[in-house]
């Protein structure tokens, strides 16, 4: 197993939003296959959603069968400023990749380390989302390339 470790955002990336709460298709065997990728300790969230409301998005995920159930258990990256510094999932930055849906939240000098993805939105009203997305799936195949080049 690999020690790079994997930051996700939350909204726009694995749920429409903190509110809606819709889930990405595909997130189920997305988290799964980045369990046996990265492992769950080398999992972190890394979201601008405060703890309490992360924790309570997540129990109603596992609840409904729509991750696996350590995803409640995952570490949740605590952080402050206007960017998401990597130096607060680890001192060296170059073991994190970030997924995030919005690059101004990485800093210059980090945005090597970022996969961009587009944002998963929220339908409009009696609207389904779009269940046709594909972007978890491209996403593990590119997660799959940067680790066999490591
Ligand atoms: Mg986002």
């Amino acid at each position: 197993m690999t020690d790079t470790i994997l930051a996700l955002d939350l909204e726009g990336v694995l749920v429409t939003n903190a509110i809606s709460q819709f889930p990405r298709p595909g997130l189920m065997q997305f988290l799964c296959q980045c369990e046996s990728l990265f492992g769950q300790d080398n999992i972190c969230i890394f979201t601008s959603v405060r703890e309490e409301k992360f924790k309570e998005i997540a129990n109603t995920l596992v609840r409904e069968n729509l991750v696996p159930d350590w995803f409640t258990k995952l570490r949740y990256i605590n952080w402050v400023g206007e960017h998401k510094d990597l130096r607060f999932v680890d001192e060296d930055i170059n073991k994190v990749i970030i997924v995030d849906d919005y690059p101004p939240y990485i800093k210059q000098t980090q945005k090597h380390r970022l996969i961009e993805i587009s944002q998963y939105l929220e339908p409009y009203s009696h609207e389904n989302p779009d269940f046709d997305d594909k972007e978890l799936e491209a996403l593990l195949l590119k997660l799959k390339i940067i680790l066999n080049h490591h």
